[in-house]
């Protein structure tokens, strides 16, 4: 952080908490404490580019948003925020982030202006009992919230907060800290994951960019592997996946994509349903294999 961010955010911290006083909080509390629970998501969302295409994939996010019940607010666990630490963004303007290189004018023109939640990042922090969690006032809505958000919610008038993957942690305590969010799914918060459950873009096809539909047969294996693993419910295999054999190697190098469906999995109550949509492999190497429970 240089000398002029630290001031800037040094000066907006007073203002952030005043509107996280104890009367929001109760606020949020009052006007949520009706709410019906709200189902938990995982997205794959792939090409930046999807943001703007028309595909199958967009038009499913399109769907998703008429079919579930209407969320007072949206917590997003993004593949392309980490953080030494643990973050939630507590801006009331989340500013879109175009967090990528080499793509057309027209992405980067997109905004997504939807607003942030104060009180949700505040109430977030005091949810997770066991990490402490710091409010952010620099980040915004990075590609991996919003390439998928302003699809599933064109209208942009949902709150949107990010919470940060601390890179420093294991799969097994980004599961455990999911856990604890479990109660904001009753306050009308709806819970997305995003990322891929298959993603290696060094092994990218790029001759098959354009195709709507092409995975390698290692990639196709270690979406199945998991998928089943998924289905029956066997977390702890997914927490260690790395023990999954050389295609899940494969099939996630980093763990950053793969991360935001652990926070996902974990919050799943006993009967809830598990449904996959947008279940194909793109590019060769990435699959878009998507999860909704509950
Ligand atoms: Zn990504």
């Amino acid at each position: 952080m240089n000398r002029r961010s630290f001031m800037r955010s040094a000066m907006l911290f007073p203002i952030a908490f005043n509107i996280m006083d104890n009367n929001s909080l109760k606020d949020l509390d009052a006007s949520t404490e009706n709410s019906e629970r709200m189902p938990v998501l995982f997205v794959g969302h792939g090409s930046p580019m999807y943001a703007i295409e028309e595909n199958e994939f967009v038009h499913s996010w399109r769907k998703l948003g008429e079919s579930i019940p209407r969320p007072k607010a949206i917590l997003c666990i993004s593949a392309h925020w980490e953080t030494n630490g643990t973050f939630v963004t507590a801006m009331t303007k989340p500013p879109t982030i175009h967090d990528f290189g080499g793509f057309p004018r027209q992405l980067f023109e997109v905004q997504y202006p939807a607003p942030g939640s104060p009180e949700l990042a505040y109430l977030t922090k005091n949810t997770l009992k066991k990490t402490p969690v710091e409010l952010d006032q620099k980040w915004g809505l990075d590609h991996g919230a919003w390439s998928v958000i302003r699809n599933i919610y064109p209208m942009a008038d949902i709150p949107v907060i990010e919470m940060s993957l601390d890179y420093n942690q294991s799969p097994q305590f980004h599961y455990d800290l999911a856990k604890e969010l479990s109660s904001l799914r009753n306050k009308g918060v709806l819970i997305i994951g995003s990322g891929n459950i298959v993603h290696n873009l060094r092994m990218v096809a790029w001759d098959k960019v354009d195709e709507p539909e092409h995975g390698f047969d290692w990639a196709i294996y270690a979406n199945d592997k998991i998928k089943k693993h998924i289905l029956s419910n066997n977390h702890k295999e997914l927490i260690n996946y790395m023990l999954l054999g050389r295609e899940v190697q494969m099939a996630v190098p980093t763990p950053e994509h793969y991360l935001p469906l652990l926070y996902t999995l974990a919050l799943k109550g006993e009967n809830e349903q598990i449904s996959f949509f947008n279940d194909k492999a793109v590019m060769g190497s990435l699959t878009m294999t998507s999860v909704k429970i509950g």
